[in-house]
């Protein structure tokens, strides 16, 4: 049921991949509305009563609504505009006049009862009941809406919906996932009027699109117009709307706890965010359950960021309290007026749910808890707002309550010596699961290096024993995990610290079994990348960085000639790091391609440094300078970055001058984060001109130990030779390219610092950057031109989408793409695809 990972080893292309889940079965539901009625109704339908409003080619409509059980009535009013009809719903009640006066009637219905019934009166949203229906129930009512709000490209390849109303949006996603479909969403903003919940048009119109590919084979409509432009499954390529690209890896379990209850595994499994299979977040939300509950008390939710805690709010939360009547009764509804119930807060007697992002200082301090729950934190930022460790500030909250507290971390790990998690559970009593040998009955938790196959057979993989050494089958797992137990390997060094560990060694027969782990770690070989992936989060233990500096000597032997000055074909946009020194400024270009390819295009020194005001001037000039493509256009730099640790007032009143649009100030941060390197911008104070300026310039925070990492790993990947990449062969992604101008200095200044572990006084391992030689510009300067990069959104920029990026955003452009648009789309993994087409839209 949960999607098979194929994490296929191309020769050089690396491609990970999972099957879109099967159509979720679940039982017919008793619903009072046809599904199908109900969906036309929330598309077209007016919010307060029972007209729909159509085409007036589409009188079938009613033919398909009597059909599913009510009565229908189709009517071209007299003051109708265009070509729009009118459809009734249920016309048991007459209008008594022609005018229109006594509406009243209208209301009173069956159709309008049982709408009131299901809350959705001027409250358009689809209820739970109807979410969780059966699989044709959850097909009509997407045949509904799509009737009513729905098209198909002239081509027939994507079905289309459209709709002004998030919550709709939502809600359409999840059926369509929870159908095996692979929707992608776009957000527009439209110069139109479009018509908002309540009917009337709104003038500032934000809307979204929702596409997929379906086939004629399972029809999206019933309207036989739209239904016979759909093509035959034959006429296409299913197996590729069938499966979804990975192109992040982050939350699968690493420990879940033992209490989770559900009636059927499967439920809880695809029940999160967008049926993607995960589950340690489950066990907090159920901790959130107990103690609304059970143990009331103020509690603290804490997710990477407020963007996803909002997402968890909506998506998990929500639900939760919706489905179980007992919490139900506890927490005050979300319809009502008062502040009780909000996004990110929910009162209940005893106590308070707050939700909040850990890059939110101000979330963090918010109120004293005695309950904190800390998801994903290894995914924290290095620091909430300048004001610290987020985990730190969290706890802090909690100590007015002292023994009576209780804090619960959950994280796929990341790196070592940089893990929280893992810094967390090595400080516990580092629980692991025991589960006895089916042959001789030896306790032992299972270990992948345990796990033996026939190279190249990973259908073979057995489990050897520790005791006995026999070897043990899958399906002796099922009676092995009933039989065990948690023990402590570890004494904690606080007493009163429990950690407990899960591989996906221990995932239950059916679910990702031993084979298919085989399968992935035979896949994973060779890639520095995917094998970080397979350990974070199949094993769930943290990947060992391989921090060593690349050879200089080497680069040297690698770099490639081209005109000096100019960008390459595949080179898309240009970003600069510029970093400040006593007595110069250093200016590095670089170009960025698909997929994080990069190539230096210029290097300059602008003599004078920060003291002398021509020094500033010649980077003025140079936000207007252009450099030639191969194509002979000229393109500016998208975005420049400029670091603020030297001369910081200096920097803040130049960038204030030239405006933040193009240029970032940048403040490096020891850290790591892999989902958000950079994080702000914050405002800060500036001085102009002797005058204080409050909130007078920008400050973006960049972890710099990712984006070192990062750029040693991408300058030790191999690449194909020059006759194989005259031959067709691409570089890899993320591949370097370096200029045969770049002397010995600047390679050995790139290659200046290596990654090595130290211990802390209390004894845990902890990565640090290390300086090999003293001058280390090239490598400041990528790693600013590169937080660039990512400020510019890159990161989000799926490998496919480039030329048309490049064809809409227009060259020249000195801004790229404008901030309210980030705003909108913060980084998040899983709307890559959404925040792509936003990026095209600017
Ligand atoms: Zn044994």
């Amino acid at each position: 049921m949960a999607g098979r990972a194929i994490i296929g080893a191309g020769a050089r292309r690396r491609r990970y991949a999972i099957d879109c889940c099967d159509p979720v079965d679940m039982p017919d539901q008793d619903l009072i509305l046809h599904p199908y009625v109900l969906g036309l109704w929330l598309g077209d339908g007016s919010s307060i009563m029972n007209h729909i409003s159509l085409h007036e080619e589409d009188a079938e409509i009613v033919g398909h609504l009597r059909a599913c059980g009510v009565e229908a009535e189709f009517r071209l009013p007299h003051w109708r505009k265009g070509r729009l009809a009118n459809v009734v719903i249920d016309p048991t009640f007459r209008m008594r006049r022609e005018d229109g006066a006594s509406l009243a009637d209208c209301f009173r219905s069956r159709f309008v009862t049982r709408l009131r019934q299901l809350d959705v009166l001027d409250n358009k949203h689809v209820p739970l009941a109807y979410m969780r229906a059966s699989r044709w129930q959850r097909l009509e009512l997407v045949r509904g809406l799509m009737d009513s709000d729905g098209t198909i490209t002239p081509d027939g390849k994507r079905c289309e919906f459209s709709n002004a109303d998030r919550g709709l949006v939502d809600a359409m996603v999840d059926l369509l996932r929870g159908l095996g479909y692979k929707p992608a969403i776009y957000h527009g903003r439209s110069r139109r009027k479009v018509f908002g919940r309540d009917g009337r048009a709104t003038t500032s119109a934000e809307y979204w699109r929702v596409s997929w590919t379906a086939y004629a084979e399972e029809p999206m409509f019933r309207l036989s117009r739209k239904r016979a432009r759909m093509r035959s499954i034959e006429s296409g390529r299913p197996w590729k709307s069938r499966r979804r690209r990975i192109v992040a890896i982050r939350p699968v379990p690493s420990v879940p706890v033992r209490c989770i209850e559900v009636d059927s595994p499967s439920h809880l499994f695809l029940c999160g965010k967008g049926w993607i299979p995960t589950h340690n977040t489950e066990a907090g939300n159920n901790w959130i359950g107990f103690v609304i509950h059970h143990a009331p008390g103020p509690m603290l939710a804490v997710q990477p960021t407020v963007e996803l805690a909002k997402r968890n709010s909506r998506q998990r939360i929500d639900p939760l309290i919706d489905e179980s009547p007992e919490l139900r009764e506890r927490v005050k509804p979300a319809r009502s007026r008062d502040a009780g119930n909000t996004m990110l807060s929910k009162e209940f007697a005893g106590g308070i749910l707050i939700m909040t992002g850990a890059n939110s200082a101000v979330g963090l301090r918010s109120t004293p808890a005695r309950y904190i729950f800390l998801d994903e934190v290894d995914a924290y930022p290095a620091s909430a707002d300048e004001e610290g460790d987020p985990v730190t500030l969290a706890e802090a909250r909690s100590l007015t309550f002292a023994h009576r507290r209780k804090v619960f971390l959950v994280s796929t790990p990341t790196i070592r010596g940089l893990s929280r998690i893992e810094r967390e559970f090595e400080a516990s009593d580092q629980r692991r699961y025991f589960v006895p040998c089916p042959h001789c009955d030896a306790m032992q938790w299972l270990k992948f290096d345990r796990l033996r196959w026939q190279t190249g057979r990973p259908e073979t993989a057995e489990y050897l024993c520790e005791g006995c050494e026999r070897p043990i089958a899958e399906h002796h797992k099922t009676r092995m995990l009933e039989r065990g137990e948690w023990r402590a390997t570890a004494t904690a060094t606080d007493p009163l610290t429990v950690g407990y560990h899960l591989s996906a060694l221990y995932s239950p027969v059916g679910w990702l079994s031993w084979a298919r782990i085989a399968r992935a770690h035979e896949a994973a070989r060779g890639s520095d990348e995917a094998m970080r992936a397979f350990r974070n989060t199949i094993l769930g233990e943290t990947w060992m960085e391989t921090g060593e500096a690349p050879d200089w000597q080497r680069l040297a032997d690698r770099r490639e000639a081209w005109t000096p000055g100019t960008v390459p074909e595949r080179g898309l946009f240009l970003t600069a790091g510029a970093d400040v020194q006593k007595d110069r400024i250093e200016v590095d270009v670089w170009a960025w391609g698909r997929g994080l390819e990069s190539w230096l295009v210029d290097h300059l020194v602008l003599e004078g440094g920060p003291g002398d005001p021509a020094c500033w001037q010649q980077l003025t000039d140079l936000l207007g300078r252009t450099w030639t493509h191969a194509s002979g256009q000229r393109m500016t730099l998208a975005r420049l970055a400029i670091d603020t640790g030297y001369e910081t007032s200096a920097v803040y009143a130049w960038s204030r001058q030239v405006g933040f649009a193009q240029v970032a100030p940048v403040k490096g941060v020891e850290g790591f984060s892999r989902t958000s390197p950079v994080t702000g911008p914050t405002y800060v104070d500036a001085t102009v001109a002797g005058k204080r300026l409050r909130r007078g310039a920008r400050l973006w925070t960049v972890a710099t130990s990712t984006f070192k990492a990062e750029t040693y790993r991408f300058l030790r990947q191999d690449r194909p030779t020059r006759e194989e990449q005259a031959a067709g062969a691409l570089c890899p992604p993320g591949t370097i390219h370096l200029p045969d101008w770049a002397d010995g200095e600047w390679l050995k200044q790139l290659t200046a610092e290596q990654l090595v572990t130290v211990r802390t006084k209390r004894g845990f391992a902890r990565l640090e950057w290390q300086k090999l030689r003293e001058r280390n510009e090239a490598l400041d300067t990528r790693v600013y031109a590169r937080a660039a990069a990512w400020i510019l959104g890159a990161d989000r920029w799926p490998e496919a989408r480039g030329p048309i990026w490049k064809r809409s955003s227009g060259w020249r452009s000195r801004t790229g793409l404008s901030p309210v648009q980030r705003r909108h789309h913060p980084p998040q993994p899983e709307r890559r695809r959404a925040g792509a087409r936003c990026a095209r839209a600017t």
